[in-house]
């Protein structure tokens, strides 16, 4: 596979951002300037623990495969041959008789009633299934790509992706809550300004990656309670039946993408309910 440089930037942009955030706090903040081997050695580790946490949920997102769609969805080579002679409508009804025939389970359509179909892998969209054109390939339960992580965030990962967010949110947090006590005392009491400024651009960038991940986590806890992802929530779905929904209760939708065993829940392992291509709908009263 061949990885662009571009596509490498924002990756390798994050770590470095953890690696001048960890000189700044752990070297030039705890151990050069904190008083008390206690309160060093406290900070120290809860430091220590976050960063575990942060950078195990980032590299499961961004080294996580997809799984294949089924074979059933795919197209045969005369099959398609025969698509791409027909008129719109007519290759719509086709579509149509194979997911009948295949018994697909697809409650969801284009928003002018036609299947989804990817003409570049040649196969039915299954639900919530999209084409990312940086991965070149159908993904299911898309959210989006994320160019972050260098990665697609989906069915397979979406979970490991919330516990990025959830982690940087709290590391970034107490990277800020407790250097922020000191900073009065570090500007008067260091004469070396290199340090100062090492520790106040650390304050400023780690306080603003605070910001903006924890505004993406409550953002993405406002789509897991609606079961919803961030496509979906940018263009309606188009179910094929009225009163249809994906959404089923906020404790239900939690639970298919974190399961159902509390011991993993903080543990950024793919834990998704589910096969990825079929999904439960509920239907809306009223
Ligand atoms: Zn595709
Ligand atoms: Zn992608």
């Amino acid at each position: 596979m061949v990885i662009s440089f571009f596509s490498c930037c924002p990756p390798l942009f994050v770590l470095a951002l953890v690696a001048g955030g960890y000189y700044s706090y752990v070297i030039e903040f705890c151990l050069l300037y904190l008083v008390g081997v206690t309160k060093k050695i406290i900070y120290i580790t809860i430091y220590h623990f976050m960063l575990v946490m942060f950078t195990w949920s980032f590299f499961s997102t961004m080294c996580s495969g997809h799984d294949d769609i089924p074979d059933e969805y795919r197209l045969t080579p005369s099959e398609n041959e025969r698509l791409l002679s027909y008129k719109e409508y007519d290759a719509d009804q086709i579509l149509k008789k194979i997911v009948n025939l295949r018994k697909l389970e697809i409650n969801t359509c284009a928003p002018n009633s036609r299947i989804r179909y990817c003409k570049e892998c040649t196969q039915i969209k299954p639900d919530r299934t999209h084409h990312c054109s940086s991965c070149k390939r159908c993904i299911m339960k898309m959210d989006h790509h994320c160019p972050w992580v260098g990665n697609c965030v989906g069915f397979n990962n979406y979970k490991q992706f919330v516990l990025t967010l959830l982690y940087a949110t709290i590391w970034c947090t107490f990277y800020v809550g407790t250097v922020a006590e000191y900073i009065i005392e570090i500007w008067r009491d260091i004469q070396n300004s290199v340090n100062k400024i090492i520790l106040g651009t650390g304050l400023l960038v780690i306080g603003l990656s605070g910001v903006l991940s924890s505004f993406l986590f409550f953002y993405h806890v406002g789509l897991l309670t609606r079961n919803e992802t961030t496509l979906e929530s940018l263009r309606e779905t188009t179910f094929r039946e009225d009163n249809l929904t994906f959404d089923l209760g906020k404790w239900n939708n939690f639970v298919t993408v974190f399961g159902d065993n509390i011991c993993c829940w903080f543990i950024p392992t793919d834990t998704a309910i589910g096969n990825g291509h079929e999904f439960t709908v509920n239907r809306l009263i009223g």
